[in-house]
């Protein structure tokens, strides 16, 4: 089998190394220079999209904001998997709201910008405290805004206002603040046949909007309300592949916040802590392939290195830690690797959760000291 991904960064890498076993072979559309490349060591192996797409056996996607154009080429070619309403849903947060909407999941209280008129009745709608999201290409807490005080109003509405501007279908997706006690997310994978599976929830921890720590954890109740909400999702969009939801927990109720049409960050820790890792099971739905179990197989977190390119040698050193490094060039705030640490059981993980504190820099991996020192109170 020969996949072509349309994306070419660690997920595809991470894609490539997992399909490697079931003989998947694995090429990487660089969105960018448009070039066919190896994910692992990027070589160019290929120039455009149309050769690539005919020796294909099956066409994927790593990540969401990819021209409509291209997602219409690939879709033409009947190989494209899970299909471009679910990637465009992704991208795009009119209308992901709408799809949770329709497949009747809970979602924060929304309304649609597009001038100053909606901004005065998204105030009255929604209330204030709000967030404001663009619609459009905003990822990791980027292009976001809150409206805490009515005195604020004019000022955001002069940056979403530039927001707006810069493209003709950009706009602003006004959300009520969710009080949320954390955030978790559930992976997890649809096979051609409708059959779904889905990993244990991971309860995430963000830094200035970045995803910093995920750990599976095991929440009868909360998995139960979780699965609902994924497989009506998913049942929604007729997927195909491993699709993520992010959820707010609020009380013991979860209410969506955003899904990911592909392999997700919050899912790296299967790569370790499960039977089937995310990317092999999203290979081996795109493929036609039964799913592999999702059972977690110990206690697992994950870490995530942003803007290193080294690590202490203690990290290698200790006993279920994994590290997984993209190859990529350093820059701040980048993401360059992960993590994997795991333990027998809860304990041994959260003592080597505090153990990783003690050699890890601490403005580096800010989540992993809070971890250490909630854990030590
Ligand atoms: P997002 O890009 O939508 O995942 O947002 C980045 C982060 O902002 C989330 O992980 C939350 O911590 C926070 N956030 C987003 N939406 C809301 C909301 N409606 N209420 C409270 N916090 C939010």
């Amino acid at each position: 089998m020969h996949v072509l991904v349309l994306g070419a960064g660690q997920l595809a890498r991470m894609m490539s190394l997992a399909g490697a076993p079931l003989n998947i072979k694995i090429s990487a559309y660089d969105v960018g220079s448009q070039n066919i490349v190896h994910p692992l060591t990027q070589t160019v192996i290929g120039h455009g999209l149309d050769s690539a797409i005919e020796t294909a056996d099956v066409i994927t996607a790593e990540f969401e904001h990819i021209p409509h154009d291209i997602l219409a080429i690939c879709e033409q070619s009947g190989k494209f998997l899970p299909s471009s309403e679910a990637i465009k849903a992704g991208g795009d947060r009119r209308i992901e709201k709408g799809l949770l909407d329709d497949a009747g999941v809970r979602n924060a209280k929304y309304y649609v910008i597009n001038n100053r008129e909606d901004f005065d009745r998204a105030i009255e709608h929604v209330g204030i405290p709000m967030v404001l999201k663009s619609a459009l290409g905003g990822y990791d807490g980027k292009g976001q805004w809150r409206l805490k005080d009515p005195a604020q109003a004019d000022s955001i509405w002069a940056e979403m206002a530039e927001c707006i501007a810069t493209t003709e279908t950009q706009a602003i997706v006004a959300e009520e603040f969710v009080p949320f006690n954390r955030e978790v997310s559930l992976v997890g994978a649809r096979a051609k046949d409708g059959s779904v599976a889905v990993y244990p929830l991971a309860e995430n921890v963000h830094t200035d909007g970045v995803l910093t720590l995920s750990t599976a954890i095991a929440d009868t109740e909360l998995q139960q309300q979780a699965k609902q909400m994924f497989t009506a999702v998913a049942n929604k969009l007729n997927y195909v592949g491993v699709l993520a939801l992010e959820f707010f927990d609020v009380d013991g109720t979860l209410l969506v916040n955003e899904i990911a049409p592909r392999v997700h960050n919050s899912g790296h820790w299967t790569q370790q802590g499960a039977e089937t890792c995310q990317f092999e099971n999203h290979l081996r739905a795109v493929c036609g392939l039964p799913l592999g179990s999702t059972k977690l197989i110990r206690s697992t977190s994950m870490i995530n290195i942003l803007g290193e390119d080294s690590l202490p040698q203690a990290v290698l050193e200790m006993d279920g830690c994994h590290v997984h490094w993209y190859g990529k060039e350093k820059r701040a705030g980048r993401k360059m690797g992960h993590i994997n640490v795991c333990g027998d059981y809860n304990g041994e993980l959260q003592r080597k959760l505090c153990a990783l504190a003690d050699s890890l820099d601490k403005d580096a991996f800010p989540a992993v000291h809070e971890f250490a020192a909630n854990f030590s109170e």
